[in-house]
């Protein structure tokens, strides 16, 4: 199946519950990819590594108005590097990325942020605990040059398991938004290829897909 046609299908699939955001998970796919995928209209693209990405953007940069996100975990040697050559980054889930980044960005438009919530409690992943999240939340809105945007996460991979982790979510974004300084926040980011149209139902305004749009990627950073 082309792009083409897998991003037909992926629209038809969310024409009812169309998000803000529809990003594309790029990781290990190739520039010349992306650059089909940005001639059918996409705009958002997800990275996972710094490198990997760092050749894309170079590779790509005739293209305008290609909105970058980082989505991948972040090593703090990495951070200046992230602040200065994404639009986004999802994946903060401690104080001193956070402050890094923001001593990295000075100078530029705020960096977009949204903090990775470890919801489903697999060690593996990365995220700051639920718990956690107001404290980070403050902490962030005190930089100036990072915009908090809102959370994101990785769900549990069995889709039972899954729903309860889109709720908690969708709880948790509710909760940071009834709170003063955070009545702005306008972006969840979850749900992937395996279960997007259930992120959608749970209030997702975001969501990452990289199977679905790309087919099968290869395993290695390319
Ligand atoms: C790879 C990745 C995705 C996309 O996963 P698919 O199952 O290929 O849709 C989404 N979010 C993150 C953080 C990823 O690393």
């Amino acid at each position: 199946m082309s792009i083409a046609e897998r991003l037909a299908h992926v629209q038809g699939e969310i024409a009812d519950h169309p998000p803000q955001c529809l990003l594309a998970a790029s990781k290990h796919v190739t520039a010349a990819t992306l650059r089909d995928a940005y001639a059918l209209g996409l705009r958002h693209f997800g990275e996972n590594f710094l490198q990997e990405a760092l050749d894309k953007q170079t590779a790509l940069r005739d293209l305008d108005g290609i909105i970058w996100h980082f989505i991948g975990r972040i090593q703090r040697n990495k951070t200046a590097l992230l602040a200065r050559h994404f639009d986004w980054v999802e994946s903060v889930d401690r104080p001193l990325i956070a402050e890094r980044l923001h001593a990295a960005r000075a100078g530029m438009e705020p960096l977009n942020v949204l903090i990775e919530v470890a919801i489903s409690g697999e060690e593996t992943k990365g995220g700051c605990a639920p718990e956690d999240v107001p404290e980070l939340a403050l902490v962030i809105s005190r930089l100036s040059h990072l915009r908090l945007r809102g959370l994101m996460a990785l769900v549990h991979p069995q889709p039972e398991l899954a729903e309860a982790d889109f709720r908690r979510m969708a709880e948790l974004f509710l909760a940071l938004r009834q709170t003063q300084v955070h009545a702005d926040l306008d972006t969840l980011s979850m749900g992937t290829s395996a279960d997007y149209l259930q992120a959608l139902q749970q209030g997702a305004t975001e969501i990452r897909l990289g199977t679905i749009l790309f087919g099968a990627r290869a395993q290695e950073p390319l």
